[in-house]
Parts: structure tokens; sequence; C-alpha cells
């Protein structure tokens, strides 16, 4: 068992099969290659201290080398920590300490950020250039035996409701991960090709497609990083067969002037997660005849955990599906009971892809993982058939005047309005009400719209209680890389100032 006994098993079966390809070179190999350069690059970590369960901190633009690395420090028994190379040299710093990884790998790209960071860290960590791991006349070390709870990635959460938690997740999680991908909605076979594009730092590039396929025997192309109009000519010219990416990604391709010349005629299945997709950008996808998957997913879930198959997009718009065939779902109130069929609560997961706990953070870990299921922090509801629909995070659910308001249900409202570009709602400290509902509003340019305009047109579309009382109104709205908004950030802004 284990990752890097996929590759072995893959080298094995299917020797000549295409494993990775380089988008930018045209590089390629075969699993049979991809399992000799894990060895090689296995033997490497070895020869500079990595043991069983170390860490090995990565951070670089998506490449192959990431790729193999992951699979050869899975070889040793060793834990992969994947960073976002767009947090600073102080926050990785951070992470560094968390972690404590005995390396910290690095591209060309990120060699001053690594060492900005290594230096601002509490404790050493050696910097080793990913290139310098595939040392031809290293010698091959025997495969360390993994078991399936041992883990394999600490893969840091996105940051939305607070600092990053370092979700632990083993072999079985990712193979759990990869059987559900390879068994719900269109499926995954070794025929099928993907386009690593989304940053494989974030588990949605990761382990939506990259790793299920790597699992089965199919082929990866990896991009180093995203831009709209050259990820449609990839997707075209490498003939890709399934792609995932998060709504801002696929919008943004959606754009791009002459997007009908792109041949995607090998494409037959698109996903979409993270984010709620908006549905024109669905329609876009859907009107060119392409099939359109929305996905629910979560670090600490591998991260699939619901999806709506394409043939549902339009009839039951709105809702992330179903969930993957090796997890349960369960919504609850706030006393862990579960709640009637269309009742919104607490959304539980259980499953074979659940994380084993946040690194360093017991208590966190035994709040959130209780009676045998997972506490996601979303509130959502599921009808008789078993299809959910997110309703809202838990900690933005805002209670005024003894009511809960789910801010998104007003954020689609002010959504509609023509004015407005982009919108949050966020419940802020209120006297009379305890919470207060409040609008920050970017609006498009040149509208004039007044605060005033704008809670009557809440007011005159969904009840009182719900519409904002409050409007402020500001360029940009602060998003995370993933599209997310970042509504503690506006609730610390706005929270202590009196309108
Ligand atoms: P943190 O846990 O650090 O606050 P995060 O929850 O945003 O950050 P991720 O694990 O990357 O970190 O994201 C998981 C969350 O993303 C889910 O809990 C859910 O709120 C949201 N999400 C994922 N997929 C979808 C989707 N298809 N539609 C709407 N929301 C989604
Ligand atoms: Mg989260």
């Amino acid at each position: 068992t284990g990752l890097s006994s996929w590759i072995t098993r893959r080298a094995v079966r299917t020797p000549d099969a295409l494993a990775l390809v380089d988008a930018t070179t045209g590089a390629s190999s075969t699993y049979a290659q991809m399992a000799a350069t894990c060895a090689r690059r296995a033997a490497a970590l070895r020869t500079r201290g990595v043991r069983r369960g170390d860490r090995v901190m990565v951070i670089g633009l998506n490449s192959t080398a990431q790729l193999e690395t992951l699979f050869a420090a899975a070889r040793l028994g060793a834990i992969t920590v994947p960073v976002n190379f767009r947090l600073s040299p102080d926050e990785i710093a951070y992470l560094i300490s968390d972690s404590t990884p005995t390396l910290l790998l690095h591209d060309d790209m990120f060699a001053e950020l690594a060492a900005g960071a290594a230096d601002a860290a509490p404790h050493h960590v050696d910097l080793v250039h990913l290139d310098a791991l595939d040392e031809p006349e290293a010698a091959f070390g025997d495969e360390e035996p993994v078991r399936d709870d041992d883990v394999a990635l600490i893969m840091y959460t996105s940051g939305t409701t607070g600092k990053p938690k370092g979700a632990m997740l083993t072999h079985g999680n990712l193979e759990a991960n990869a059987v559900n991908i390879l068994t719900a909605g269109e499926g995954l076979t070794p025929k099928d090709s993907t386009l690593a594009v989304a940053p494989l730092f974030h588990i949605g590039g990761l382990a939506l497609y990259v790793l299920p396929m790597l699992f089965t025997g199919g082929a990866v192309v990896v991009a180093p990083a995203f831009d709209p109009a050259g990820t449609l000519q990839l997707l075209a010219k490498h003939r890709i067969t399934v792609h995932f990416m998060v709504p801002a990604m696929w919008d943004a391709m959606s754009k791009v002037p002459d997007f009908d010349d792109a041949d995607l005629s090998a494409l037959r299945c698109l996903l979409c997660g993270g984010a709620p997709c908006p549905l024109p950008v669905i329609d876009f996808y859907q009107d060119k005849g392409l099939t359109f998957m929305e996905g629910f997913g979560m670090t600490e879930l591998s991260p699939a955990a619901a999806i709506l198959e394409a043939q549902y997009v339009r009839s039951h718009a709105g809702s992330v599906g179903r969930a993957v065939p090796l997890s349960d779902v369960r919504i609850v109130d706030g006393d862990d009971r579960e709640v009637l069929a269309g009742e919104v609560g607490e959304l539980l997961i259980s499953g074979p892809n659940v994380f084993v706990g946040y690194w360093g953070l017991p208590a966190v870990t035994a709040q959130e993982k209780r009676g045998g299921w997972f506490h996601t922090g979303d509130l959502a509801r599921m009808d008789e058939d078993g299809f959910i629909t997110l309703v809202d995070r838990k900690k933005d659910m805002i209670v005024t005047g003894g009511e809960n308001v789910y801010p998104i249900e007003v954020e689609q409202v002010l959504y509609t309005h023509p004015d407005v570009d982009d919108a949050a709602v966020i419940g802020l400290p209120d006297e009379t009400w305890g919470e207060g509902v409040t609008a920050v509003i970017a609006l498009r340019e040149g509208a004039s719209t007044t605060a005033e305009d704008l809670i009557t047109y809440c007011r005159e579309r969904i009840a009182h209680f719900k519409s904002p009382r409050r409007v402020e109104f500001v360029d940009v709205l602060p998003r995370n890389a993933t599209g997310k908004l970042l509504k503690r950030d506006l609730r610390e802004r706005y929270g202590s100032s009196a309108s």
C-alpha cells in the first residue's frame, strides 16, 4: 500500500503508458520512467537526512518534479508539506515553525522566498533545489513499508475562517479519495488525462484529478501556472479528457476571445469546486455541449465529498450534489441531532477519506471529529434524494433579533442589482439586535447607487430582518487565491467603527 506503490504497480502493469508531461518543455515520462525517477529522488532525500515521519516542505510553481518528489518522500514514509507561494516569508516561517520540516524544497522562481522564510524561521531548515534531487548516480533504496494510516501529506487549509490548519492526510485517505473520483460522476480510467494547472499546494489542484489519475494509470500534463488563454490552448493541444479548476478560473477562461477556436473535442468532463460556481459560468460551458460537474470538497476530506453530476446541474442548480461513494453524510442541529429533510443544519461527514487530525492541534481535532463524524463547519440542507445544498459557513451565520440570516442568501440578492460588482454580507455587533446585517459593496465603475437604494432593493425581495441595516462601500473586496471572501477581515475592519 501507499502512494509509492501506486507508481511501482503501474510501472509493472503498464510500463510504457504516459505518466507525466511538462507542458512547458514537452518532456514526458512513462510510468516505468516515473518509478525510476521517484526511486532516485527518494535516495537523494534519504542522503539529505529525510527519514520516516519527517516533514519535507515544498514551495514552487506546479512542476513534474514536485509530483515526483511527493511520491519519493512517500516511498520513505516521509510527509510532504506543500506551501502556498503567495504567502509572505513570515507566514511561511510560521508554517516552518509549525510543521518543523527537515528540508525546504524550492524551484528557481521561489528560491529567494524560501531563503527569506528559512532565515525568519526559529529553527534550522536545509534549503534544497527541487532539481538537485534528481541525481542520475543515486543508488536506489528499498521502498519503506507504509501503512494505510501513515501520514503522507500535511495540507494547510485555505485560511478563510482563521489561521490555516495543517490537515494530516494519510496514504489511506488519498487512496479512498482516488477510489471516490474513479467511481463518482463520470469516473476515471487509464485512458484519461488531466491538466495540473490549479495550484498543487491546494488539495483541489493536487488531489481532485491529479493523484487519482496517477493511481489509475492515466496521464498528467503539468502547467506551471494558470493563464486563461494558455490553459485553453493546453487543453486542446494535449487532448485533455478531464479537468478541474475553481470557479474563478472557469470564469476567466470563459472570457477568452475566440474561445470557440480551441478544439475541446477530447474533453469529456469538467469539474468545478472549492467555492460556489456562478450559474452563468456553468451555462457557458454547458451551452458549448461540454459536461460540467460541480463538486464540494474540503482539505480535511482529501478533498472530494459530494458531486453534482452533469445531468443534474440544471435541475438541481445551487446543489453540490450527492455524497461520494465511500462517504456518509448527516445534517444535524446544535445538539448533534439529525434534522428533517430540507432543514438547515451542520454538515457532518464520515468515511475513509476523512483526515486523521490537524497537525499540532489535538483539541481542535477532537472538537471537530467527535462521535465518529467530522463536523465540517458548513451549514447545509439535504433533500429526500440526498442532494446537498450548502447554505453558508456556521461561523458566518448572523443572528439578528433572534432570527438566523445566511449571508450568502442576501449576497445573491445584491448580486442581481445592476450596479453591484461584488458584495459581502457580515454580522456586526449591534446593541439592539445582537448582530446587525451589514453589506460591504463594490460598485461597478461609474455607478451612483446609494446605501438607501440597496437597502430598499433588498427589502423588496427578501424579509426585512435579512436585509442590510448598514451598507459600506469599498473598491474591491478581500478574497483569497481560491476566490473566497475573507469575511473575518471585513468583520475586523468594520466591527469597531459605528456607521
Ligand atoms: P479554513 O478552513 O482555513 O477556514 P477553507 O475552509 O476555505 O479555509 P478549504 O479546505 O480549501 O479551506 O475549503 C473548504 C471549504 O470550501 C468548504 O468547507 C466550503 O465552505 C467551501 N466549498 C468547497 N466547495 C464548495 C462548493 N462547491 N460550493 C460552495 N462552497 C464550497
Ligand atoms: Mg475549512
